[in-house]
């Protein structure tokens, strides 16, 4: 139809067409802030995929249209639906429109290219690197350490939660005693040491020019709070669009709104239903507050039209959404009809959940489903651990996402600190990690060398110079080559990381157990590294979105292949499959014991359920384990915990499902206990799961 029409967007509902019509021919000058709010699969991200094209082809700069995604993934997947869209259009003949894509990103990301090309106005050093949430939580713990905070009867708050406290005090613009009295009340005895702390840790991260994940967003802030820098940076985009803009927090809509006072080509979409960030200072106050946040006032579309559900999903989703105290977005509704109702099955264990779950996976296969059109949700990493090895049991191909990630491993930890430390030789987590890989050097030779390579006029110098043990004498100058060599390298990117590389694979035998599979992750690593332009791009990239699978790393024949994808649920935001599977639905799991501390807590959790269930677009299977299998005995000598279905799906929601009660073949139903060995295999799987063999 669209073809015949000659109208690209003729497939677009009235209300999605005005939103991606929204105040185009206007002068920029006049245009008002939008706001699109709607329920899950209602077309928001479509629709901000449609308006990026449409500003491009009535003449908008791509580069001058700033598109801001909360993953990388979603970035690009982003980029290839505006793609699609334009050539759309080009096939009919219209404008030949530049085929240019917008800059798109996370907040992070952005905020990191912006502050490379401003670092020097704002008195950053150019060599300063980002320290990644480990390096900063142990810079915490050393500065803590160093303050005699750290001892173990003063009880004083472990660096995590010292790191914890200190980014919800600067994403959430609150003032630290309010966090402590609203966020982290059993520290509240400590708000004037955690001050200190804090004020010491700031210093720290200047001297030894680096920066952390919150202060790429406040540097954008605070460069937009400077008339001259605003002007500069505000002037560089003329459209602004957020998609999922209710996990934003206050510090991300204090950059949006000093990027543009008046909002005018700003475009923010979000649905408050599945809000399920706030745990890390999200805040669905974002959109609550966007109409009234800018010199004009916003204007407002609501989607309410459902395309990705069938109406049997979408009524038990609502179901369970509606029961929120908050009020929510108008109940969407679909024209999808199917006879079948989601599932709801109950299943006596893991170890048979793992079971079913892959049997259904190979029937829907068979019924022509690949597998990447099939998903297996849950609401915690580890709560995979059967089905992985179940998985890999059977053949079936599959990539996880969220969880363990694969730069949470030692050794790939440090090979990046070894060309963090050849970037910037200020910086002390990662000297402190690199110095000790010497064999034969402790903490203590560590910094004293790092003292001296900071007051040095070249660090080279100072490693060459410093006099080590005469029994690690040749280790200590195979560094000193090495390092020497990756700092003259540093514009020959990778040369230096082939150095670095060169130098620490030797280590991996004498340190590990598996020492094939890790030299594997870092060929792997060097490979990717090798299509960056750049240490300082790859070293940020990296930083900021981590690969999360080493199937990420995978060349793209392997990725091309079929396999099925297992994700957190909050890694699955914003995604769809014709089939979706999930985990655990048991008090307990969903919601989680660990966020079931008060009803604003349970309210995220249901939330969590509700993006869940609208991931799925034709089949969605909720299963209900009975028993847990646990390592030790309980007081009463079992061996298993019982378990029982979710509270979010009480008894008045049972008609919106088909029920099913499903007893092994294999097995005479009664759940027999799977023996330890079989367990403590099926948690080492879990472990390594990420790692490809
Ligand atoms: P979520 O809240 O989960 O992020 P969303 O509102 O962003 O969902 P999209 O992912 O944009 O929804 O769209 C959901 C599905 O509906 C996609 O497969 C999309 O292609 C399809 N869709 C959106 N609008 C239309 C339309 N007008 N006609 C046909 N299909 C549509
Ligand atoms: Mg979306």
């Amino acid at each position: 139809a669209q073809e015949k029409s000659g109208d690209p967007f003729a497939a677009l509902n009235p209300e999605q067409r005005q939103a991606v019509d929204h105040d185009i021919g206007k002068a920029l000058s006049q245009q008002q802030p939008l706001l699109i709010v709607a329920g899950a699969g209602s077309g928001k991200t479509n629709t901000l995929a449609h308006r990026v094209a449409n500003l491009i082809l009535n003449g908008a700069d791509p580069q001058r249209i700033l598109l801001l995604t909360f993953s990388r993934r979603a970035a690009s997947d982003m980029g290839r639906r505006v793609g699609q869209v334009m050539q759309r259009v080009l096939k009919l003949g219209a404008t030949a429109a530049p085929p240019g894509l917008p800059w798109s990103g996370t907040f992070h990301s952005i905020g990191a290219r912006l502050l490379r090309d401003y670092a020097v106005q704002i008195g950053l050093e150019e060599n300063f690197t980002i320290n990644d949430r480990g390096d900063s939580e142990d810079l915490l713990g050393l500065l803590r350490h160093e303050m005699a905070l750290s001892s173990t009867e003063k009880r004083f708050p472990l660096k995590g939660t010292c790191l914890a406290i200190y980014s919800r005090v600067v994403n959430s613009r609150d003032d630290l005693s309010t966090v402590l009295n609203k966020q982290f009340p059993w520290c509240r005895e400590w708000e004037k040491e955690l001050g200190e702390l804090f004020e010491r840790y700031v210093d720290a991260k200047q001297e030894q020019h680096v920066v952390d994940y919150d202060d790429l967003l406040l540097f954008w802030a605070e460069m937009l709070s400077d008339a001259e820098l605003a002007q500069l940076l505000g002037a560089r985009f003329d459209y602004v669009l957020v998609d999922e803009y209710q996990d934003t927090n206050r510090l991300q809509a204090d950059i949006l709104r000093r990027l543009k006072p008046d909002g005018a080509g700003v475009t923010a979409v979000g649905d408050d239903a599945q809000s399920i960030y706030s745990f890390r200072g999200a805040t669905v106050r974002n959109i609550l507050d966007f109409p009234q946040q800018f010199s004009r006032p916003a204007r407002l579309v609501t989607l309410e039209r459902n395309y990705r559900s069938t109406q049997p999903i979408l009524a038990a989703s609502n179901a369970v959404i509606e029961q929120a105290m908050e009020r929510h977005t108008k109940t969407l509704w679909s024209d999808k009809v199917s006879s079948q109702k989601p599932q709801l099955i109950l299943i006596p264990d893991e170890v048979e959940q793992a079971r079913w779950v892959a049997n259904r996976v190979l029937e829907h296969r068979e019924a022509g489903m690949t597998l990447k059109s099939q998903a297996v949700l849950f609401r915690t990493s580890s709560h995979s651990a059967a089905l992985e090895l179940e998985l890999i049991r059977r053949n079936i191909p599959f990539v996880k996402f969220g969880g363990l990630k694969f730069l949470e491993s030692t050794h790939i930890k440090d090979l990046l600190a070894l060309l963090r430390l050849a970037h910037n030789p200020n910086g002390r987590m990662a000297g402190f990690r690199v110095l000790q890989l010497i064999p034969g050097v402790g903490p203590a030779t560590a910094r004293k060398v790092l003292d001296q390579m900071a007051i040095a006029g070249d660090p080279v110098d100072a490693l060459q110079n410093f006099t080590p043990p005469a029994n690690i004498a040749l280790e200590w100058q195979a560094f000193a080559d090495t390092y020497d060599l990756m700092r003259r390298a540093g514009r020959q990117w990778p040369t230096d990381l082939n150095a670095a590389r060169d130098w620490y694979l030797p280590q991996l035998e004498h340190k590990y157990e598996d020492p094939v599979a890790r030299s594997a992750d870092i060929e792997q690593l060097t490979q990717l590294a090798a299509g960056y332009a750049s240490r300082e791009k790859f070293l940020t990239e990296i930083t900021l979105d981590p690969p999360e699978a080493s199937s990420d790393f995978a060349a793209p024949p392997y990725r091309d292949e079929d396999y099925l994808t297992l994700s957190t649920i909050h890694s699955a935001k914003g995604q769809e499959w014709r089939s979706v599977h999930l985990l655990n639905a048991v008090d307990g799991c969903l919601p989680s014991d660990l966020a079931s501390g008060n009803e604003a807590e349970l309210a995220e959790e249901r939330r969590l359920l509700y993006v869940a269930m609208t991931r799925a677009k034709e089949h969605l299977h909720i299963i209900t384990p009975q028993r847990f299998y646990v390592t030790q005995q309980t007081p009463q000598g079992d061996r298993y915990m019982t378990a029982i279905r979710t509270r979010f799906i009480t008894p008045r929601m049972l008609p919106h499902f088909e029920h099913s009660t499903w007893v092994s073949a294999e097995q005479n139903g009664s759940g027999t206990p799977v023996p330890d060995s079989v367990k403590m295999l099926v948690r080492q799987r879990a472990k390594n799961a990420w790692k490809k063999n």
